[in-house]
């Protein structure tokens, strides 16, 4: 097999312009790493669109392929762990922020970073799940941990129409939790019962300044939203409840109260899937590959082709994605 590859590459003028082509690349121009991998699929996130369009400096290293996770077969490893022929996933860890990523038809990694694709699992099955849907269920742990069952009450997803919403709902309703889905598209309302939401409520209940405490609406939730969403998910919370948050599409900043955390005892967990540690990847996938109803997976995700991503990351900026999109070499 040639050693040359089709990749999409963003690099940047002296005035800091950012611009991205299709190119060439031969394997020996890849970066660092003890394991080659022949990239079968990927997709585009919310932070894959940032990197493309330039909006967010996601991209710390120029020239850089973007695209943060990938599904592959090991083509080449000195890594103790791989050989060739496996079949491997990737997630974050840098990849298309500082170390070459995914919009490859190659990438070499550290195999430190790769988890085995789970058994029964299609490239084209994990990148649908993709990097969302491990941060969704890195959410769902996270609220088990607390104690957040089903029997506590409902649980909120905002943001429930994208990426880690969708996947988000289709994991609680499936482990049966009451999903309240809050989308800014009441028009995804048939999509997301199919999904397993109970309830659907209009994004603009949650997107303006929160009051200290509201009306307790709901034991738990799951955030990719941040600011004045979260904030009002925290004063909807009950007594002892708790929110994950994992996404900042409304904005980075929290203008909440201290109300919620003091008098109600609300507690907001922190989700970062980018340098979670191995053992909670594993614990993540293996639940993905057992939990996640797949049937549903096809009515969440498209595919598209390597030639489509930079379409795609501008779609997904303007909010126009619904589910996951999957890029297939
Ligand atoms: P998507 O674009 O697929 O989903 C985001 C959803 O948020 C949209 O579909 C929309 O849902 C809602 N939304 C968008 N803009 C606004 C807005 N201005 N106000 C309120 N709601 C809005 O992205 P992903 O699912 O891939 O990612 C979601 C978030 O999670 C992103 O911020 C991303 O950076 C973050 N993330 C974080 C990770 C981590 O490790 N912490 C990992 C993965 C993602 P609807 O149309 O239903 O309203």
């Amino acid at each position: 097999m040639s050693d040359r590859f089709k990749a999409v590459l963003i690099t940047r003028d002296e005035e800091k312009k950012q611009s991205v082509s299709f190119v060439e690349m031969n394997e020996n121009e890849l970066m660092d790493g003890d394991v080659t991998v022949e990239v079968e699929a990927t997709t585009v996130n919310y932070k894959d669109g940032l990197a493309i369009t330039g909006k967010a400096p996601v991209v710390r290293r120029f020239p850089m392929i973007p695209g943060v996770d990938f599904a592959g077969t090991v083509r080449r490893s000195a890594h103790r762990d791989w050989k060739e022929g496996d079949k491997v996933i990737l997630n974050g860890w840098g990849v298309g922020e500082t170390h070459y990523g995914a919009y490859a038809e190659r990438a070499r990694v550290s195999g430190d970073w790769l988890v085995p694709l789970p058994v029964g699992m299609s490239a084209r099955d994990a990148m649908a799940i993709g990097t969302a849907g491990y941060t969704a269920m890195l959410c769902v742990m996270a609220l088990e941990r607390h104690g957040i069952t089903p029997d506590r009450g409902a649980v909120i997803v905002t943001g429930a129409a994208g990426g880690v919403g969708s996947i988000a709902v289709s994991l609680l309703a499936g482990l049966g939790y009451e999903v309240v889905a809050s989308t800014g598209r009441l028009s995804e309302e048939a999509y997301l019962k199919e999904l397993g939401a109970h309830e659907i409520i209009a994004r603009e209940e949650l997107s303006g300044p929160a009051r200290p405490l509201g009306k307790e609406r709901w034991a738990g939730g799951i955030d990719v939203v941040g600011s004045h969403t979260l904030s009002n998910v925290l004063s909807m919370t009950c007594y002892g409840g708790a929110v994950a948050a994992c996404g900042l599409a409304q904005g980075m900043d929290l203008p909440a109260s201290v109300a919620p955390f003091i008098l109600r005892g609300v507690s907001l967990l922190g989700v970062d899937s980018v340098m979670a540690p191995k053992p909670l990847r594993l614990e993540a996938w293996s639940r993905i590959a057992r939990e996640l109803d797949r049937a549903k997976l096809s009515a969440v995700s498209r595919v598209i082709g390597l030639g489509d991503v930079v379409k795609a990351a501008e779609e997904i900026m303007a909010g126009q994605v619904r589910g996951r999109l999957v890029v297939e070499m």
